[in-house]
């Protein structure tokens, strides 16, 4: 994959981002798409409050084996289990070949610990594509970036 085309999938996931809102809320607007031979294959954004992140709400589009699908993501995915399961979990279940980040968690409990347990797992990891793009637009959302809003409760 290019690091063009690695940009050119993650504005693909900011747009996705861009519709969890403002159904999402308190939660951050993620997105994610599922990418396979060049192609989008899926596409997820946070959805309300106890349903599926961004990462699921896309994996749950795709059955069998996904080792030759990379997942773009405009965040971290979340390393615990809170009101819905762990989405670096699910990714790490699924087995996807590779994952793109935009942005690192700065969520107390996650801040790396996500990708840390991808990585862990044989997962290609790849950070900070399109970062400046995703942070303009994802900041204003997330507990610990300059300008935030009040900590999401219970995220
Ligand atoms: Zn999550």
């Amino acid at each position: 994959m290019t690091d063009d085309d690695a940009r050119r999938f993650m504005r693909e996931a900011l747009g996705a981002s861009r519709e969890a809102l403002p159904a999402c809320r308190p939660n951050p607007p993620v997105g994610c798409v599922l990418v396979r031979r060049g192609a989008i294959v899926a596409r997820g954004f946070t959805q309300p409050p106890y349903q599926p992140h961004a990462e699921p709400h896309a994996l749950a589009q795709l059955a069998g084996s996904l080792e030759d699908v990379s997942a773009f993501v405009t965040l971290e995915p979340c390393a615990f289990h809170q009101r819905t399961p762990s989405c670096a979990r699910e990714l790490i279940a699924r087995r996807v070949g590779a994952v793109y980040v935009a942005m690192i968690d700065p969520h107390l409990r996650n801040r790396g610990r996500g990708l840390e347990m991808i990585r862990e797992a044989g997962i290609t990891v790849v950070t900070d594509v399109l970062a400046e793009e995703v942070q303009a637009f994802l900041g204003p959302y997330l507990w610990g970036t300059p300008g935030s809003e009040e900590p999401p409760v219970g995220w």
